[in-house]
């Protein structure tokens, strides 16, 4: 068995006979001091364990595996549900049947989620705020955008589309295309998203959104969101978020980040200095699924916003959930936040992983250094682990000025592509790009990965492609 801080995997048989990872909470219960994230690298081993009485068993909460859940009002619920969880190895996913909308169903992961959210606000350099996870940086970027709308016209929620004005959406021509969907989702429409421009990096310009700005006035739409990308999810690009905010500011515009690939930085000293200024925005997606490797679903939306803002944008206050007459405080009924009823508990993935291998561990994650080399030649200097580069096959080399070299360029990637793939070496992308020609986009984001594959990767892009 392996103790994280105050929680231990246990091997001894249940009714399952599924290893169980045991929980418990100091004091009367509702403490949230025994989630703490601990310090970095913090393993200590648990030797309370020895110590269990019948009636201290009472604050147990038994999750993982063979969920037998012994003070909890849903407890044969569970029972019924850990059925189909049997499972011969530890692993995350039977927990997410657990749902997690009241803290009298769900205290531990209420508590963990609150832990969870709190920490990640603070590496953001939001002292207070609100969040949520979400099922995916898409659906976190339309929580963003819906709650902008409700905190610029509230009526929205109750008396629908009819109420409000055309609103305007910008975002960089090189943002995710989830922006594009919340706007469908939304009722805003993709016409009302005005893409901004970007430089040759794939960086947002600012000047060009201000012009935007008051195009989309002139045209008579209410610009109420601006969305600036931290990490773009094929340059990874960084927006430059203290001119963004300085523009928001003076519009009186939500200002979001989408730091779902980007976000990650903030854990690294050296790489902190690219999302610069996101604390000054009004909410940011992040997901610890893509850098940081938690298990997918593992997103992020977080918000500045002290005034319960994400709860009176969703809440639908049913009365079979969400009574208002219980016993205890019912802010931590958070599930009403949610657009979900029941919610997969995706906290605990980031919440164990950071127990694990603490905040040092996370932030060797995304310190992971680039390598050049002749015959490729890269798309845009890398700004983050994106290395979008092409390979410039023998006989193409120093023909650059001829006409049909960019033609000829284009077909390279997509046949070394379907070579690898066919032989079953590797795997990589490859895109064209606002008048770029393919190119592949290398993401080095693995700590497994060490020069010698590197090496191997670069090789063997050389041996499909040199007779192109
Ligand atoms: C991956 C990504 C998203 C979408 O996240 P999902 O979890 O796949 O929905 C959004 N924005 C950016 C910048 C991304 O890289």
């Amino acid at each position: 068995a392996h103790a994280f801080g105050h929680c231990l995997i246990h091997n001894a048989p249940n009714p399952y006979y599924c290893p169980s990872l045991w929980w418990w909470v100091d004091g009367k219960g509702d403490s949230c001091n025994s989630f703490g994230l601990g310090p970095a690298g913090h393993h200590e081993r648990n030797n309370k364990y020895n110590k269990i009485t019948t009636k201290n068993k009472k604050q147990f909460t038994i999750f993982l595996a063979g969920l037998r859940l012994l003070y909890n009002t849903v407890y044969h619920w569970l029972m019924a549900s850990s059925h189909s969880s049997q499972c011969s190895h530890i692993q995350i996913n039977p927990v997410q049947i657990t749902c997690r909308y009241t803290y009298e169903v769900a205290p531990v992961f209420v508590l963990m989620e609150d832990v969870v959210l709190r920490k990640l606000r603070s590496l953001v350099g939001w002292s207070e705020g609100d969040g949520i996870f979400c099922p995916g940086g898409s659906v976190s970027n339309m929580y963003a955008m819906n709650v902008a709308r409700y905190w610029a016209f509230p009526q929205v929620k109750t008396q629908g589309l009819w109420t409000v004005p055309r609103l305007a959406v910008f975002t960089s021509q090189e943002s995710h295309y989830s922006m594009k969907k919340s706007a469908a989702f939304l009722g805003i429409g993709t016409e009302n998203v005005y893409h901004v421009k970007v430089d040759e990096s794939g960086r947002m310009i600012p000047e060009d959104l201000e012009a935007k700005i008051v195009h989309a006035k002139s045209q008579g739409a209410v610009p109420f969101f601006v969305n600036a990308t931290a990490g773009t999810t094929v340059q990874g690009a960084f927006d430059p978020l203290d001119r963004i905010a300085d523009i928001s500011e003076r519009n009186g515009i939500w200002m979001h980040v989408d730091a779902a690939w980007g976000g990650s930085v903030v854990f690294s000293k050296k790489h902190k200095h690219l999302i610069a200024g996101m604390e000054r925005a009004n909410s940011c997606t992040w997901n610890p699924h893509k850098m940081l490797m938690a298990g997918l679903q593992c997103s992020v939306f977080l918000m500045r916003d002290t005034t319960n803002l994400l709860m009176h944008c969703h809440c639908a206050n049913a009365t079979y959930l969400f009574q208002q007459d219980k016993f205890y405080d019912m802010s931590l009924d958070t599930g009403d936040k949610s657009i979900q009823c029941g919610r997969k508990v995706d906290c605990l993935k980031l919440w164990l992983m950071w127990k694990a291998i603490g905040a040092q561990g996370l932030a060797n994650r995304v310190d992971i250094e680039l390598k050049k080399r002749e015959g490729f030649q890269v798309v845009s200097e890398p700004q983050f682990v994106n290395v979008c580069f092409w390979f410039i096959p023998p006989s193409l080399r120093g023909k650059e000025n001829s006409p049909d070299y960019q033609e000829k360029l284009a077909k390279v990637a997509p046949v070394i592509k379907e070579r690898m793939v066919k032989k079953g070496s590797m795997m990589v992308g490859y895109q064209p790009l606002d008048g770029r020609v393919n190119f592949f986009r290398m993401v080095i984001l693995s700590p497994q990965l060490n020069h010698s594959d590197l090496d191997f990767f670069l090789d063997e892009v050389e041996r499909l492609g040199n007779d192109l």
